[in-house]
């Protein structure tokens, strides 16, 4: 039989916790029995979502990309549960654009909420995570984070720096016990590149066979009931005909 750790009473954090695949892993991880605080900036959505998982969430909105909202999150995390198991860092936006044409104010909102938000938020989570045992930062990279793709250059830029970034932060926690993992999905169906005509989405995703947002919950529930000295480092999910890139 799968041996997977029994993540009762865990807490976590899941960032873009509103739509998609944040949302899809807060079901999972309640099913789990993890409490779940929902962080995203729609507020009307986390808290009808929250509304059907009970008393396991708790909602509180959040722009990763503003400093101060995210010390109000994790301070209130604190306040409520006194450390922290798991930050999903999941929030992210999508930025279609080739780079000629493409603007400097949505660099700066790409930019503010993939890498920014990311730093934030693990900035503020980490002396949460001390101490707890099987403790873990898992973040939503891209296959764009590995392969640039033409029209998404400013979105891979920020994909790629997280790859960086969290090799180097996993070298940093491992004697601290905190596990520092990456999931990097292919083409999911969710809300995601809603800046790229609606059809022209939905006719890839299908010609892919893409994946749901439970597919990459799985991924990061599979990699967090591992025992406390495993660490699923990177797990790159990515539909079975999606063959580019
Ligand atoms: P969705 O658009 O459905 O979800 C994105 C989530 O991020 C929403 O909950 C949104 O909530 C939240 N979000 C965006 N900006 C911010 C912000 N500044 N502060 C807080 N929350 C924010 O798409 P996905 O579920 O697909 O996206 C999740 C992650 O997966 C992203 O990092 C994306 O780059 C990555 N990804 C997606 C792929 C795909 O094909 N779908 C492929 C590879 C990676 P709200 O608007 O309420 O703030």
């Amino acid at each position: 039989m799968m041996k997977m750790k029994d993540l009762s009473n865990k807490v976590a954090v899941v960032t873009g916790a509103s739509s998609g695949i944040g949302e899809a892993t807060a079901r999972l991880l309640v099913q789990e029995g993890v409490r779940v605080v929902l962080a995203a900036r729609r507020r009307d959505r986390l808290e009808a979502i929250a509304a059907e998982l009970g008393d396991a969430a708790v909602v509180i909105p959040t722009d990763v990309g503003d400093h101060q909202q995210v010390r109000a999150l994790f301070a209130d995390v604190g306040k409520r549960f006194g450390g922290l198991d798991l930050l999903f860092n999941n929030a992210g936006v999508g930025y279609y654009a080739p780079f000629a044409e493409s603007k400097a104010e949505e660099w700066q909102r790409t930019i503010d909420a993939n890498l920014y938000g990311i730093l934030h938020c693990t900035h503020a989570a980490i002396p949460w995570l001390r101490g707890r045992p099987g403790a873990m930062i898992s973040t939503v990279s891209s296959v764009g984070g590995r392969y640039g793709i033409a029209g998404w250059s400013v979105y891979n830029a920020t994909k790629f720096a997280v790859v960086g970034f969290h090799d180097a932060l996993r070298k940093e926690l491992a004697a601290e016990g905190i596990r520092v993992a990456l999931i990097e999905p292919g083409a999911v169906w969710t809300e995601w590149g809603n800046n790229v005509p609606a059809e022209a989405m939905r006719e890839r995703r299908m010609s892919l066979d893409a994946l749901h947002p439970e597919d990459v919950a799985q991924a990061l529930v599979y990699s967090f009931a591992q025992p406390d000295n495993v660490l699923v480092e990177e797990i790159l999910v990515r539909p079975l005909l999606q063959t580019s890139p």
